[in-house]
């Protein structure tokens, strides 16, 4: 019998596995596709929510924990994989924002640095900006990773430290007995046995868990976004600018991811000419000569989306043994190195570095029925 099985090779299931051996534990990661190939492979590595100060505590608190953290662990990964991650620190300028005030309120209780930019010191801060008559606000110490490269680098070393990976692997069955958790079954009918079984499926954690427990609702929906990557050189953009719920994020090597749309579409991945133009309107707005630039990619991922933003981190409620690390919605990237750690210590018993009822599947227990 294993220690713990882990269902999902995203960010989320492969920053919990990891956590979990570092616990001691011998943990195996099952994935339906190929690793890091879902939301974790298609999102922007921005590492803060987008406009801090409009989320609930609870996700202000996981974002500050993975943020004291995460470059620390970039650098691990890196000594443990020879993959760069690129953390880079290039600050997050908020443009025309009309509840700036609440911006710098958020920031002032929450010892956050900030900047007010009138629009002439926003053109020597970013110079082939478009947007020239608005206030800005930036958060310099904002980072931003190539999630496909943090990706690797992960897996690269939980490979290495002995993290069992079972790709191509889809779990279709829990295997409950008596209220305990007992292992899973495969669609091929395969079975794994463990005690212990972490969903962190992304936006398939709901479905997966449906009908499970006809007490509990695990309201967990995919929210497809897509993005565009311009093959721009390097200099034309210094920090990661959003405006009007769309931003641009410089990489090292001078490219520029463009996003992100919000749509719910059910399970629907394909990309579409709408977004498409949108996605370049709205670049083009911020960066004008972005309008010249080779657009080289355009894909979509599918956010596993919550009610209100804050993932679901903890026991199920109603069979021992069974986990959940999912529902991480916008903000997976900078969340999950904290909620990972979270849900490690909740298992083993450690006190955590937070408290844990506010991301408890309990309020959700009877919406079910
Ligand atoms: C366009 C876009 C931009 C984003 N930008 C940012 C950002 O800048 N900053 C930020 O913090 N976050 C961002 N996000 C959000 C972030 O990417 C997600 O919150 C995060 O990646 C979720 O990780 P996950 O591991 O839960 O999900 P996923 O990465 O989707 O992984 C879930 C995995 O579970 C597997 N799976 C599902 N069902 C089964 C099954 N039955 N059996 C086995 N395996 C299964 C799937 O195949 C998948 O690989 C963005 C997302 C998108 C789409």
């Amino acid at each position: 019998m294993k220690d713990c099985i882990v269902i999902g090779g995203g960010l989320i299931g492969m920053l919990t596995a990891r956590e979990l051996h570092a616990a001691g534990l011998s943990v195996t990661i099952l994935e339906k596709n190929a690793t890091c190939q879902g939301s974790s492979w298609a999102g922007g590595g921005i590492l803060s929510p987008l406009y801090p100060w409009r989320y609930p505590e609870a996700v202000s608190v996981l974002a500050r924990w993975s943020q004291d953290h995460y470059l620390a662990l970039a650098e691990i990964l890196e000594e443990e994989s020879g993959i760069d991650a690129q953390w880079t620190r290039c600050g997050l300028l908020i443009l025309g924002a009309k509840d700036a005030g609440d911006g710098r309120e958020w920031a002032r209780a929450h010892d956050v640095r900030i900047r007010d930019l009138s629009p002439d010191e926003l053109l020597e801060h970013e110079p082939a900006l478009g947007i020239r008559d608005r206030d800005g606000l930036l958060f310099p110490d904002i980072a931003h990773v190539r999630n496909p490269r943090f990706c690797r680098a992960l897996k690269t070393s939980l490979l290495r430290r002995g993290v069992q990976f079972y790709e191509d692997t889809a779990v279709h069955a829990f295997i409950v007995r008596e209220g305990r958790m007992h292992g899973i079954r495969t669609i091929d009918g395969a079975e794994c046995t463990a005690g212990c079984v972490v969903v962190a499926a992304g936006a398939w954690s709901g479905d997966l868990l449906q009908g499970l427990d006809p007490g509990t609702d695990v309201p967990v929906e995919p929210v497809r976004g897509q993005m565009l990557l311009f093959r721009a050189h390097p200099g034309l953009l210094q920090q990661i600018v959003l405006y009007d719920d769309h931003y641009v994020i410089p990489r090292r090597d001078g490219r520029v991811l463009a996003g992100s749309t919000l749509e719910r579409v059910g399970f629907d991945d394909s990309t579409t000419s709408e977004a498409r133009q949108e996605l370049l309107r709205t670049a083009v707005e911020i960066i004008p000569s972005l309008a010249g630039v080779e657009i080289e990619r355009h894909w979509a991922g599918l956010r596993p989306g919550s009610p209100t933003g804050v993932p679901f981190i903890g026991p199920h409620p109603a069979i021992e043994g069974l986990y959940i690390n999912a529902g991480h919605y916008r903000n997976g990237v900078i969340l999950g190195p904290a909620s990972a750690r979270l849900l490690s210590d909740m298992i083993t018993g450690r006190p955590g570095f937070t408290e844990f009822s506010p991301y408890s599947l309990v309020p959700f227990a009877g919406a079910g029925t």
